[in-house]
């Protein structure tokens, strides 16, 4: 099914997948084969520090370069680094896996659609074809200092005197892109009994858990009862990674398992269970309500308005609105419901006076507010959108050039490109409401079509300006968004020299001059709601809505473009082939 605008409806659906797909592909084969190249001569050591713990340093031979820390090896670090050209900075990467690994896969990978090394691809080896000797050390940082500009890291493998492992790296720069851990909003029992599917260790521990389930199933002298319960599998959280595992278990269960389990196939239940009125809530209208239905055809059963209130080893508690209780015997369980902050994160923010935050907040520059030198990225930081109200006298003051008290015209389409491109909600208004410009919008809050012959005073600049803030919006935490943040910060650092030189940002309203750099401006290529039986709900740009089977092959196409490497994009289009022709292996490997 295709539904799309009233103005593209004389477009054929094929033209559509094209242009979609031609779009999709090109803009991540560009994001992903951009290389730099240089070089860089250094020598390192290793020293003492009082407690024991190691501190790497780095000696370089002149031109001395700044010391470029960066945490995280996800979609946000990965794609910085990448795009970073790495002979201009001593660049050290620290991250617990030596690995990136392609998310949006890892719930093939629970029922071996795709194989979890398809999706991953060694950090080494994406850093080797940098230039500059970019660094990496597998460990943990579990404190900031951004007062010694210092990271404090453990790794695994007891490394120093002490044994502990524990190392220290100075920072010039330091780029946070540590993401997020699942939030299991303190529900008791979470942690002990249920699977979370955030890494690629989760997808496989998942993958293992269903097959012993239908095994325990299998065993002779079970009860019904206790037979049932092993069947039954559980999703707690109707977002776009719990609607797609649920899926994807779907069809292994029924595709591939029926045949191979035959005494005990008609036994098994699939339940996910929502706190809110739908799933899929934060997509398009009609993806929610097909979802739901092919869910109820496909006798996946969606419990909505129900919250998980306690997990023990072979029951789940949920509350319905009236506060009613109801336990429901389960067998596995994956536990889907949205992110939480890290607590080396939370620990770093109560440092720096950001404990009230959900994530660290930073401008539209990346930069940890309050910090010099200091970025946050990705699923760990959001990006805090000044506000024209805040700032409104000020505009006003860099508009009105003659000091004249009053705002024309032309002073104010003067500084319009500047004004939006530091404030992008008011672009966001003007197209809201159908407007061409500032000058529009003055009229229409004058209700007077000859104001633009007639001055503004900074009362009337204001009810002009008044509502433009309810356009703010905020991030989502997707790996689109982090990977455009890697690449835009990635090419500030590239930049620095030059634009410190010539800076290139809109007007500063609070002070002189220029901003060093554009501001990030995330822009949204579409996403994907795979619903199992070949069939994709897809919201690409521009209200269109693709649902079917069509969509599926956009995001096969889409996914495999994507990949980080050539390697993995052969590997995992060689996984869905090979389970196109013999269907996914249940061994409980
Ligand atoms: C199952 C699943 C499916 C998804 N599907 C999609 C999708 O289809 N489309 C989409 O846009 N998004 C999707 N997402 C969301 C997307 O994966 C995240 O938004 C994205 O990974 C965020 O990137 P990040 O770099 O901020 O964090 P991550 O990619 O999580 O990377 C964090 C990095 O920090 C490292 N790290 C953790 N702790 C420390 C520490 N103490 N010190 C140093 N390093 C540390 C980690 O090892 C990792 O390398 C999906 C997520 C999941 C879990």
């Amino acid at each position: 099914m295709f539904i799309c605008p009233k103005k593209y409806s004389n477009q054929t659906n094929m033209h559509v997948f094209f242009h979609s797909f031609i779009c999709v592909n090109v803009f991540w084969c560009v994001h992903y084969f951009d290389g730099y190249s240089g070089g860089g001569v250094m020598a390192y050591s290793e020293s003492q520090s009082d407690h024991g713990a190691s501190i790497v340093e780095s000696s370089e031979t002149a031109p001395k370069r700044k010391k470029l820390v960066v945490l995280g090896t996800g979609w946000a670090g990965t794609s910085f680094l990448k795009n970073l050209d790495g002979s201009l900075y001593d660049v050290q990467v620290v991250s617990p896996r030596n690995y990136f690994s392609f998310t949006p896969l890892l719930p093939s990978v629970t029922c071996g659609t795709v194989e979890a090394r398809s999706i991953v691809e060694p950090i080494r080896k994406i850093i080797k074809n940098k230039t500059g000797e970019i660094r990496f050390w597998e460990a943990e940082c579990f404190k900031i200092d951004p007062v010694n500009k210092k990271v404090h890291c453990q790794a695994n493998a007891g490394t120093n005197l002490n044994g502990n492992g524990e190392f220290v790296v100075d920072y010039d720069y330091l780029v946070i892109a540590m993401g997020a851990r699942t939030n299991t909003f303190n529900t008791p029992g979470v942690v002990e009994h249920c699977h979370f599917l955030k890494e690629v260790e989760d997808a496989q521990k998942i993958r293992k858990s269903v097959i012993e389930s239908l095994e325990k199933a299998n065993l002779p002298n079970l009860s019904e009862e206790e037979r049932k319960r092993n069947l039954q599998f559980v999703i707690v959280g109707g977002g776009p990674t719990g609607i797609e595992f649920a899926a994807e278990l779907h069809d292994f269960l029924s595709e591939d398992v029926s045949k191979l389990y035959p005494n005990i196939h008609d036994l098994v239940r699939i339940t996910v269970i929502q706190a809110g009125e739908h799933i899929l809530s934060m997509f398009d209208k009609r993806i929610t309500s097909f979802a739901e239905q092919k869910f109820k055809r496909d006798g996946i059963e969606v419990k909505t308005g129900y919250r998980v209130t306690n997990v023990s080893d072979k029951t789940i508690t949920m509350m319905d609105r009236s506060k009613t209780a109801t336990d429901l015997p389960y067998g596995m369980a994956v536990w889907s419901t949205g992110i939480g902050t890290r607590p080396v994160i939370r620990s770093f923010m109560e440092q720096i006076g950001q404990a009230d935050r959900r994530a660290l907040a930073t401008d539209e520059w990346m930069r940890v507010q309050g910090l010099d030198n200091v970025y946050a990225l990705g699923d760990c930081a959001t990006i805090h959108q000044r506000k024209v109200m805040e700032d409104i006298s000020a505009i006003f003051s860099v508009a009105d050039k003659d000091n004249s008290g009053t705002l024309t015209v032309k002073e104010i389409q003067d500084v319009l490109g500047d004004i939006c491109e530091r404030y992008p909600q008011v672009e966001l208004y003007l197209k809201s409401r159908a407007m061409g410009d500032l000058v529009d919008l003055l009229n229409d809050a004058q209700g007077d079509e000859k104001k633009k012959d007639k001055e503004l005073s900074i009362e009337e600049f204001k009810n002009a300006l008044a509502q433009v803030d309810s356009q703010v919006k905020f991030l989502p935490a997707t790996a689109q968004v982090a990977a455009q943040q890697g690449e835009y910060l990635a090419k500030c650092f590239n930049r620095m020299k030059e634009c410190e030189a010539k800076p290139e940002g809109p007007l500063r309203m609070r002070g002189a001059g220029r901003h060093q750099f554009h501001p990030f401006r995330y822009k949204h290529f579409g996403s994907f709601a795979p619903l199992g039986g070949e069939q994709t709900a897809a919201e690409l740009p521009g209200d269109w809505i693709s649902i079917g089977h069509s969509s599926q092959w956009l995001w096969y196409s889409v996914y495999a473009s994507k990949q980080v490497s050539w390697r993995t994009r052969a590997l995992v289009i060689s996984d869905w082939t090979r389970r196109f022709i013999f269907g996914r292996d249940s061994s409980g490997i």
